[in-house]
Parts: C-alpha cells; sequence; structure tokens
C-alpha cells in the first residue's frame, strides 16, 4: 500500500495537522526528467515543488533585477482571481479588454500622447520583449512602405542604437533580418549620444532607438537632442528618421520623478514608446505594454480588428493566449495609487537609492558611474588603484546573506571596465538599504585586509579580461 493511503486515508486531518512528521509520501521517489508513472497527493506535490524552490535566492533581496518582487495582499488576490483568464478571449472576458483599453489610454496620457482622449493606440504584450518586437516591426513596415511608394529598393533596413541596449533589440534584428548599427560607449559617455546616433543614420534606417533609461547603469538617453540632431540630418540629407522609445523603466518612473524632461510623444520624432508593467509598473511578471503616437505610426496590415461590444478592437500581438490578471492587476494599481501614489513610490525607490549611492561613495574604495537620480538605479566600480580584489569578490561575499548585487562588464569598447548595479525597487526599504550598507562595509574591510586566495584556473581565465 502506498504510504499516501496510510498518511492521508487512515489518520484524520486534525492528527495530520498536529503530527509534527514531516510526512512526504516515502515511497514517493520522483523522477526528475520524465514523467513520473503515477501521481501523488496535491499535499505531497506541493512540498515537493516547494521544497526545490527553497534553493533559489529571495526574491527581496535581489537587487539585479528591475522586475516587481512585492505586491500587496489585495492585488495578489486579484491576480489568483483572474488567473484563469486569457487576454485573447475578448469575447468572452470583454471587460479584461476593457481594462487594457484603459490602461493604454493612462499610459498614453501619461507620456503625452496627441489623440484625442479615450483613443490612444496600443496594447499590452507579455513585457518590453514583446512590446519592443512590436514597435520595431511598426518602424520596418512604415519605413518599407515608404521606400515602395519611392521606388527603391527595402532590402537593406537598419537599426541605430547604443551598444548598451537590452538583448531585446538584438534579437529584433535578428529575427527580422534588420543591420543593427551600434554606437559604441566611451569612457564619460555610458550610452547614446545624438551626434553619433544621427552620424549612424542612411537612408536604409527605420529609426532610432533611444533608452529610458539604460539597463546597464540606470541613466536616460537624451531623447530631445536625438530628435534635434535628426532634424539636422533631415535638413542636410533629406532622410527622414523616426525614433522608439524603450522606456522598458522609465515609462513608469520620469512621467512621475522628471515631469520636466521630454522624451515621449512631446518630441515629435518619436513613433512609439514601450514599458514594462512588470518593472516600475509595480505587477509582477509578465505584462509590458506598447503606445503608438497615432493611427498612422501602427501600419494597418499588422493590426487584427476584433469586434466586440460594437467597437473595434485592434490586436497586434506575438503570443495569442496570454494571462489576463497581470492587465487587471496593473488598472488595480492605477487606481490603487493615482497619480501621486506612483509619486510617492518612485521618490521613495529614489531617495533610498541617492542614499545608498553616496554612502557607498563615502567607503573609499568606490567610484560612482551614475548616482540613482534618473532611474533609482546606480552603477558603481573599483578605483583603478585598487587591485587586490574585485567587484565580483564583493558580489561573491555579499551573496553569503542573500544579498544578491550582479557585478559584470560592459559591452565591447569598455570590457575592460567591471561594475556593480543596485536596482532599488518598490518594497526595499531604508531599513535593508541600511543592513546592506553595513554588510558592503564590512566585506570591503574584510577584502582590503585579507587579499583574495587565487581563485581556481577556470575562473581566473574568466577574469583575465577586466582589470577589476
Ligand atoms: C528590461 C528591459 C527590456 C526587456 O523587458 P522585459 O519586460 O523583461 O521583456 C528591454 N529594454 C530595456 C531598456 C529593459 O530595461
Amino acid at each position: 500500500m502506498a504510504l499516501h493511503k496510510q498518511v492521508d486515508e487512515d489518520a484524520s486531518d486534525a492528527e495530520l495537522e498536529i503530527n509534527p512528521l514531516y510526512f512526504r509520501e516515502e515511497s514517493c521517489a520522483i523522477p526528475r526528467y520524465r514523467l513520473p508513472e503515477s501521481g501523488v497527493l496535491p499535499r505531497t506535490a506541493l512540498q515537493v515543488v516547494r521544497d526545490e524552490l527553497i534553493l533559489d535566492g529571495n526574491a527581496r533581496l535581489n537587487l539585479a533585477t528591475f522586475v516587481t518582487t512585492w505586491m500587496e495582499p489585495e492585488a495578489e488576490l486579484l491576480m489568483a482571481e483572474c488567473s484563469p483568464k486569457n487576454m485573447i478571449d475578448k469575447d468572452e472576458y470583454p471587460q479584461t479588454a476593457e481594462l487594457e483599453r484603459r490602461c493604454v489610454n493612462i499610459l498614453g496620457s501619461l507620456w503625452n500622447a496627441q489623440c484625442a482622449p479615450g483613443k490612444s493606440v496600443g496594447c499590452s504584450t507579455t513585457g518590453s520583449s514583446e512590446a519592443c518586437m512590436l514597435g520595431g516591426m511598426a518602424l520596418l513596415w512604415r519605413w518599407r512602405a515608404r521606400r515602395k511608394a519611392a521606388a527603391k529598393p527595402a532590402d537593406r533596413p537598419n537599426m541605430v542604437m547604443g551598444s548598451n541596449v537590452q538583448v531585446c533589440w538584438e534579437k529584433f534584428c535578428r529575427y527580422w533580418d534588420v543591420e543593427p548599427k551600434y554606437v559604441p560607449m566611451v569612457p564619460g559617455r555610458l550610452h547614446l549620444g545624438a551626434a553619433e546616433a544621427a552620424a549612424l543614420c542612411d537612408e536604409n534606417t527605420i529609426g532610432v532607438v533611444a533608452i529610458m533609461g539604460s539597463t546597464m547603469d540606470g541613466s536616460y538617453e537624451p531623447v530631445a537632442h536625438i530628435n534635434a540632431a535628426l532634424d539636422g540630418l533631415q535638413e542636410s540629407a533629406g532622410i527622414d528618421v523616426p525614433i522608439h522609445v524603450d522606456a522598458a523603466s522609465g515609462g513608469f518612473v520620469a512621467p512621475f520623478l522628471q515631469p520636466d524632461i521630454e522624451w515621449d510623444f512631446r518630441v515629435p520624432r518619436v513613433a512609439s514608446i514601450n514599458s514594462s508593467g512588470h518593472k516600475y509598473g509595480l505587477v509582477y511578471p509578465g505584462v509590458g505594454w506598447v503606445v503608438w503616437r497615432d493611427d498612422e505610426a501602427l501600419p494597418e496590415d499588422l493590426i487584427f480588428n476584433v469586434n466586440y461590444l460594437g467597437g473595434q478592437m485592434p490586436t497586434f500581438a506575438l503570443n495569442f493566449s496570454r494571462p489576463g490578471a497581470q492587465v487587471a492587476a496593473q488598472y488595480y494599481n492605477f487606481v490603487r495609487l493615482g497619480d501621486s501614489g506612483y509619486r510617492h513610490v518612485q521618490q521613495t525607490c529614489q531617495d533610498i537609492a541617492m542614499h545608498l549611492s553616496s554612502e557607498i561613495a563615502k567607503i573609499g574604495p568606490f567610484e560612482l558611474l551614475t548616482d540613482g537620480s534618473d532611474l533609482p538605479v546606480f552603477a558603481f566600480k573599483l578605483r583603478d588603484d585598487v587591485t587586490t580584489y574585485s567587484v565580483f569578490d564583493l558580489s561573491e561575499r555579499l551573496r553569503m546573506r542573500g544579498w544578491q548585487v550582479p557585478a559584470y562588464t560592459f559591452p565591447e569598447n569598455l570590457t575592460d571596465m567591471a561594475v556593480m548595479r543596485i536596482v532599488v525597487r518598490n518594497g526595499f526599504s531604508m531599513d535593508l538599504a541600511n543592513l546592506l550598507l553595513d554588510d558592503v562595509r564590512l566585506h570591503v574591510r574584510t577584502l582590503e585586509h585579507h587579499p583574495q586566495t587565487q581563485p581556481p584556473p577556470e575562473i581566473q581565465a574568466m577574469r583575465q579580461s577586466f582589470k577589476h
């Protein structure tokens, strides 16, 4: 007889509650890579899967990710209630579709879209990667149409961006056969420069991608200056190049913390903007958003129209089925926080980021690359004269108590620059920040007094390419 019968049928629930035994079914040896012959009880399955997952890092101590790791219980409840709903079933769940439409319009107005109220053009996605893919496709389709209309060849499209772009843009270029033209980073300019972007553009450029803000160091790229440089290009060479803004993080930060920076639809060449609802939109993964300037910016033949409730629901997405819970949770956040609530959350993150960066700068061996005054994100490195340990050593030591602070090198041209980056998100309190600072100070003292023993040869080989 299987043990679960003994435990769960012979014993009453009350007995199980007081039974201190770790009572996972003894007969249950679960194969890793093939389907087990038969099933187990739900409690056993829960225990098996949970036991595996305790090996994961603690999401709240993960200072590497931009993605939401804390939501309030009411939002979690709403998401659990909505988890059976499929976003694509717009006929069956017209109200979920309506919430999506409201979110698109809220974002449209937040990003100063010029269209009439309620007429914003956009959609939800699984995240910014899909949203970028859609934004890029619209640029590609429009460029092809322009080339066709001018009876010119349309077989060698390219896209201009900084070498600091997120990997989704490399994917876009490879998947759609678009040549990526990267503006390299140089010391002192760690993201896309306006003149450098315009200089790489030609008649085959489908668009320039500008980032708000950079994954590498949290800095904002100068969208308005890029716009001006492209105006200059149009005047001198007659080439008209649109901009897509990848505001994966900044789309939910800049409107609240830096409302005077013009990076959105106030900038004439900005054709489309994406953002991750699951980053500073404060929703658990995965939800992203993309909004176009107007109907014209999104070619008709990319849209599939679904009519429900007598209206037209334009859908444009890579996935068919998608969870509806995240969209409901995004709308929940808009209702729950409002403008002042979002500002308060993002301001708190920024205050903590700037406190952390200024205290880290005071410790001694570090040099800040950014201080958290754009996104609540900052990067720092060791001073060039620190040679007995690296940021990788510090990252490893911080891991001992569960802090996950990534260390990495910059892209080509600056590959010898190794940095650490801290992303401050909702749920990372000033108390936690001060505990982290205590640990950083302690580890720096330890590393200074005990130079690192040589790591194994394969790790040394890996590190050979960078100084720190
Ligand atoms: C995170 C990020 C992406 C990818 O977004 P996902 O929502 O994770 O798919 C793209 N661009 C930038 C600038 C990002 O920070």
